[in-house]
């Protein structure tokens, strides 16, 4: 059985105004899965413990976050040495007690992977809050606080677990993650994203990052061109996927679902619909039927709602032509007050849930093969 990690409490730990998190996710989420008649069925996510951070972040950064909470400021000392209270990662409910909710929910999927994963046959444990993949070990970035994806994986490694593959599907390279695992031979990272050339983060998440020590070989990184189409995206994780598994054979799939890379968000430079999630879960099922799953970027929360509620539903068994767009539904997203970007979406945005495709030629063949090229002969 599939379990949803979520939470209404993130409805008031939201990031402050103006910041591309200020947004509804999570309980826009949940209510637009209930306004299409479903029922969202979520286990209620809890905290991190401060023992759960500390598999990855340091003792002092913890104490600057709970000293950045506590005052609701910042110390010169604190924006400098830990980039907490900056335009980037500014302070607000979101910034300790938000991110401590995503971690300990992160944790939760991992603890019902760890109790199921012999048992049951098939399920996903999906924690849309989750995702924070740009968090360092003592500093903040890229919005993220807490690396809930690192907190995860270091907890399933132990618990016995040795090979991990962390998927990432975000419009952006998952640069701590990469950094918190980029000597270690016990996870393997994958990530396709906008190339950094002109995407955030700019200076990680070319191709030539293969990894180091004892990592090396385990870290691939597609950075892709602006305006790619699904079939594009499709195709680069197909042929990385088998590349990777094979190579690495892994024992957990870690998938972060990031919806910022959808045409309608304004981060994005791709040309992507919804169509790209279904094919992702149908890609990452054909290898396993067990998997954990978090969310990730998405600041478009139409978009995003739509995206979320498509996957989880999805993974449901229930398919997306057998989904009724109600007028609930149709409201509830026409209600949210976000009217900055609407020159990027369609017209009938608000009347479906499944994009029309934008496929295309493959145009990237060349491209991929060059960095294919760099994974053929080692590990
Ligand atoms: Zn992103």
């Amino acid at each position: 059985m599939n379990i949803l990690i979520a939470s209404e409490k993130y409805k008031e730990l939201r990031y402050p105004k103006n910041h591309p998190l200020r947004v509804p996710r999570v309980s826009l989420m949940l209510n637009y899965i209930k306004a299409l008649g479903f029922d969202p069925n979520y286990i209620e996510g809890r905290n991190a413990t401060i023992e759960e951070l500390l598999l990855f972040h340091t003792k002092d950064y913890i104490d600057a976050l709970i000293e950045a909470d506590t005052n609701m400021k910042s110390s010169n000392y604190i924006r400098e040495k830990y980039s907490i209270g900056t335009i980037e990662n500014p302070i607000s409910a979101g910034m300790w007690k938000g991110s401590l909710l995503a971690t300990g929910s992160s944790v939760q999927a991992a603890e019902y992977y760890i109790k199921n994963h012999i048992t049951s046959k098939e399920f996903v444990s999906f924690n849309p809050a989750g995702g924070m993949h740009h968090a360092m070990k003592s500093r903040a970035n890229g919005f993220c606080f807490l690396n809930d994806p690192v907190v995860a994986i270091k907890y399933l490694l132990n618990n016995g677990f040795k090979k991990i593959i962390y998927i990432d599907l975000d419009a952006h390279h998952p640069d701590g993650v990469q950094e918190a695992f980029y000597d270690s031979k016990d996870v393997f990272l994958l990530s396709l994203h906008q190339s950094p050339e002109y995407a955030f983060p700019f200076k990680v998440g070319y191709q030539n990052e293969l990894g180091t020590g004892e990592g090396f070989g385990y870290n691939m990184n597609i950075p892709l061109p602006q305006d790619i189409n699904d079939s594009e995206f499709v195709y680069a994780l197909e042929k990385a996927m088998e590349i990777a598994v094979d190579k690495f054979a892994p024992e957990v799939f870690v998938v972060q679902m990031g919806v910022d890379a959808l045409k309608e968000d304004y981060l994005s430079k791709f040309n992507l619909s919804n169509n790209i999630y279904i094919k992702a879960i149908d890609v990452i099922k054909s290898y396993t039927k067990k998997f954990i799953l978090l969310g990730g970027g998405g600041y478009n929360p139409i978009s995003l709602a739509r995206a979320w509620s498509l996957i989880w539903l999805y993974l449901e068994g229930i398919k997306p032509e057998e989904i009724t767009i109600t007028k609930e539904a149709k409201e509830l997203l026409k209600s949210i007050d976000y009217e900055d970007f609407d020159e990027l979406m369609e017209d009938d945005i608000y009347d479906t849930i499944l994009d029309k495709p934008r496929e295309g030629s493959i145009r990237i063949k060349e491209y991929l093969e060059k960095i294919f090229s760099l994974h053929k002969f080692i590990i």
